[in-house]
């Protein structure tokens, strides 16, 4: 079998779907599926349509295309605020994109109109992640414009979290935007359908029996996928962590010293400062390197430890050297490796649709033979 590949359990990412709509459900909160980590795949999308989300956000045109072509049909939202030279394809793919620009938004109404069409615009206000957003001061103005332009509908607003901060929301936060969407309703005498409150980092806050006031829907991705909060870590409850799995081929084998302090001259390594303890170990070489994912994102199996990568080798040190030549070595990833692994071009990816086995256990993927320094 070709490696190195993704094992993608799609009845995992089902599982994931169905748990986490089910449990947003019983508080009023609508799921997006958010597919930009796994590049819009039409088959892990349709996982998350078949699991109830009740549509999908693509940050990426071209991922959105791969939808569309494979026969995607439910709505999809860029929420990327979209680039002027992309305008006539975003009316043509997406039923509606998140925007902070002015100038984009009569663009998609010009194009709209000219294409006898109605393009939804969700405004993106800047709550503090400092990341793109309308600052709340000038949101009224802005949505007053939408409101008399033709060719768009003003369907909501939304914000985002902890993407540029790496802060989880509160509730102060999440009332701060439910009192904007009511204000902002009652000066332009709109009505806003969708008021999404944010990304997987908002999971904590929404199923914590807090008030939801105004949040409709949250656009999620990571929580979906990999089962995990992407600010704590932890796994969400009565979700698979292990629906995907990176499966590489070793290489080389053999004992080796350690690299001295001087040596080593991987730059992930200078950066977090870790350098091997002394002494020989143990290692493999495997075909896989940074060229084809984030290789601090993988999670070593038990007895292994990440020695180093360049681009396109990777260097694990073992106990005792199990594996030959010719074997395979399997790896968790977390959101950054996923998403890298993804969109790598000698990365190919298996579909498995086998029923899910029992949860397996989060590994820690934690380089324990290297020193801080
Ligand atoms: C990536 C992204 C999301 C999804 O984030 P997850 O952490 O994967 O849930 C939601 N909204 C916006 C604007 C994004 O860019």
């Amino acid at each position: 079998m070709s490696t190195p590949r993704i094992e993608v359990h799609l009845n995992k990412i089902h599982h994931n779907a169905q748990t986490i709509v089910g449990r947003l459900k019983a508080r009023g909160i609508s799921v997006t599926a958010v597919t930009k980590a796994v590049c819009g795949h039409p088959s892990i999308a349709q996982a998350m349509l078949d699991g109830g989300v009740i549509g999908l956000a693509e940050a990426r045109l071209s991922n959105v295309r791969k939808l569309r072509k494979a026969g995607i049909k439910c709505s999809i939202t860029l929420i990327r605020t979209p680039m002027l030279s992309q305008i006539d394809q975003v009316i043509q793919f997406c039923e509606a994109s998140y925007n902070t620009e002015m100038p984009v938004i009569a663009a998609l109404a010009a194009a709209a109109t000219r294409k006898d069409t109605v393009h939804g615009i969700i405004l993106m206000v800047e709550m503090g992640d400092l990341r793109e957003g309308i600052m709340p001061e000038d949101l009224c103005a802005i949505a007053q414009q939408v409101v008399d332009l033709p060719g768009v509908a003003l369907k909501g607003i939304g914000a985002n979290y902890a993407c540029l901060s790496g802060t989880a929301p509160n509730a102060a936060e999440m009332e701060a935007l439910s009192d904007l969407a009511n204000d902002t309703e009652a000066q332009c005498g709109t009505f806003f359908q969708t008021v999404s409150g944010g990304n997987s980092a908002n999971l904590p806050w929404a199923l914590d029996g807090h008030p939801i006031c105004r949040i409709n829907d949250l656009r999620l991705g990571e929580a979906i996928l990999l089962g995990v909060d992407p600010v704590s870590g932890d796994q969400i409850d009565g979700t698979y962590t292990d629906a995907f799995t990176l499966v590489a081929e070793v290489i080389e084998t053999g004992s080796k010293p350690f690299p001295l302090l001087n040596s080593i001259c991987d730059p992930v390594f200078k950066r977090l400062h870790l350098v091997p303890k002394s002494g020989q170990s143990e290692r493999m070489i495997l075909a896989i390197g940074h060229q084809d994912t984030d290789v601090l994102g993988l999670s070593m199996p038990p007895d292994n430890r990440l020695l180093g990568a360049t681009s396109d080798h990777l260097v694990i040190g073992t106990r005792q050297l199990a594996q030959k030549v010719g074997s395979e070595m399997r790896f968790q990833m977390n959101y950054s490796a996923l998403m890298n692994a993804m969109s790598a071009p000698d990365v190919k990816t298996k579909l498995l649709r086998d029923n899910p086995s029992p949860r397996a256990p989060v590994s820690e993927g934690q380089a324990n033979n290297l020193v801080s320094i």
